[in-house]
């Protein structure tokens, strides 16, 4: 959804792909929930405070709500393995690509799995879709078209579909829904 500049570690570093506030407010207009996960382990790892992570998923809202969209859940696992952060330092279940993020997301929301789908700019996000057996979408934005090149060549799993911003996923997805 964002630029990718690395580790979003500030708040002035958050900015919103050009499309996707349009793109998610067609979801939202075609009754599909919509649910963004991220792995910020830069919280266990000590690079920025957890409250950062609420106000960067606050800006976030309000830049989407100038395109009359909304998120209608945001999740993420601040933990880490190795981190440093003794609160955070810990094997949990919500680090992408496990699926403990989609299983909340899924009892708090009533998400109705059959209509759901992954879409992510990384490898990752489609061993996670694979994880919780959604079909899983990769955009080329951001780090997908590396992943693209250099990682999915490698692999026997492949993305659903490859789509080369998450306007052309989303319209993917609907086109899906009245098939
Ligand atoms: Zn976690």
């Amino acid at each position: 959804m964002n630029e990718q500049r690395g580790y979003v570690n500030h708040i002035s570093r958050f900015v919103l792909l050009p499309g996707v506030g349009e793109a998610i407010s067609l979801l939202n207009k075609n009754n599909h929930l919509v649910v963004v996960t991220s792995n910020q382990s830069g919280v266990a790892q000590g690079y920025f405070p957890v409250n950062l992570v609420h106000e960067i998923h606050e800006l976030m809202k309000q830049e989407l709500a100038k395109d009359g969209a909304y998120l209608d859940g945001v999740y993420f696992c601040p933990h880490h393995p190795h981190g440093v952060v003794s609160e955070y330092k810990k094997e949990c279940r919500c680090r992408k690509p496990g699926i403990g993020l989609i299983e909340r997301a899924r009892v708090e929301l009533d998400i109705d799995m059959q209509r759901s789908y992954v879409i992510g700019d990384r490898w990752l996000d489609i061993d996670f879709a694979y994880n919780a057996n959604l079909p899983g979408i990769l955009v080329l934005t951001g780090y997908g078209r590396g992943d693209f090149e250099y990682i999915v060549p490698h692999k026997r799993l492949k993305p659903t579909f490859v789509a080369e911003d998450l306007l052309r996923a989303v319209t993917w997805i609907l086109q899906q829904d009245s098939s």
